[in-house]
């Protein structure tokens, strides 16, 4: 029976996988990686409040305040000692978790790489389904370390959360605060596909369209550990025309409201980071198209915003207990 449960489980989720690359994907439209850390207007608008309350009846022994590098540790889910089998040369991950703590240094954030374990299984384990059942008893929960506070990275080469199709998923996270979190069972893990690491390396599965030529620097983790310390993406919740264009966007002020240009994801090489658009014109600013936290290619994306941090500060105070340097405490807001 088990044996039945797990073919059957692999089985649902090559087709799955299968099926966007060989039949929904439309190469017209060429590489489209997303994420899948997508939260409602209501989700927010809950979180938002919990958060207010929270600020104003804060309470945590102070011994329970965490104040140093975030312990970091590292699970590689593959099948087989090569590149396409999900595997990752250590020194790729030490390379990225070096752009993390770089891109991370502003924040006033830091992260300790103390344990890479290589989880070598069927490749069920390799093409990670979050909306399965079995996922999180059968894999996760057993190789998670540590606490709320630990930030456990999970690699695969291949990620679903029963997302839209055309559309690749190669990155999900879970928030500090469980009533924004799409997963919220995930509670302190970060899920990232393979070859989004700065090596590049690996198939990509679904199987990019020839045309594309996306390159990753290692921005979709540090994307994804945007989320895990408390940020949600700058074109929230969720815009697609002028019409849903809202002030209030990713609750961060200093981040202009705009709407997800999909060429601008697409890997094509002639994309300027230079050109600034303005796809919300009625709201002042332009696209932050420089922003970790948009849908963009890796070369345009090197900063978050001083509101970002600030946010990141309180998520990661209030809900972690972590204290980053340069942050006084609750009464401190700032975005
Ligand atoms: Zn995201």
């Amino acid at each position: 029976m088990k044996l039945f449960s797990s073919l059957a489980l692999l089985g649902s989720i090559v087709s799955e996988t299968l099926g966007h690359s060989l039949a929904s994907r439309d190469d017209s439209v060429g590489f489209d990686p997303v994420c899948g850390s997508v939260v409602s207007s209501e989700a927010m608008d809950l979180s938002r409040s919990r958060t207010e309350q929270l600020r104003r009846n804060f309470r945590r022994d102070p011994e329970d305040i965490y104040q140093g590098p975030i312990q970091t540790y590292w699970h590689v889910l593959y099948a087989n000692e090569t590149d396409d089998g999900g595997y990752i040369q250590p020194e790729y991950i030490s390379a990225q978790m070096d752009i993390l703590n770089a891109d991370f240094g502003p924040s006033g954030f830091s992260f300790e790489l103390r344990n890479v374990s290589y989880l070598q299984n069927a490749p069920a384990w390799q093409l990670l389904n979050l909306t399965d059942a079995n996922t999180v008893p059968d894999i996760l929960a057993p190789n998670r370390v540590g606490d709320y506070r630990t930030l456990n990275i999970f690699t695969a080469s291949a990620i679903s959360t029963g997302g839209t199709a055309n559309q690749t998923t190669i990155g999900v996270a879970s928030f500090p605060n469980f009533d924004d979190a799409p997963f919220p069972e995930l509670n302190s893990s970060v899920f990232v596909v393979h070859w989004s690491l700065p090596n590049n390396a690996g198939a990509k599965i679904p199987i990019l369209p020839a045309s594309s030529d996306y390159t990753f620097l290692g921005k979709n983790l540090v994307h994804e550990v945007g989320h895990w310390t408390g940020l949600y993406h700058t074109f929230q919740p969720n815009l697609t025309t002028q019409a849903e264009c809202d002030p209030v966007n990713d609750q961060v002020n200093d981040t202009p409201a705009h709407i997800y240009i999909r060429e601008l994801n697409s890997g094509n090489s002639s994309i300027s980071c230079d050109v600034m658009p303005d796809t919300c014109p009625d709201i002042p600013g332009l696209d932050p198209i420089h922003n970790y936290m948009n849908y963009i290619v890796d070369k345009c994306r090197f900063e978050f915003s001083p509101g970002q941090i600030a946010r990141q500060h309180e998520q990661m105070y209030l809900y972690r207990g972590v204290q980053a340097e340069g942050y006084n405490g609750p009464e401190d807001v700032g975005y």
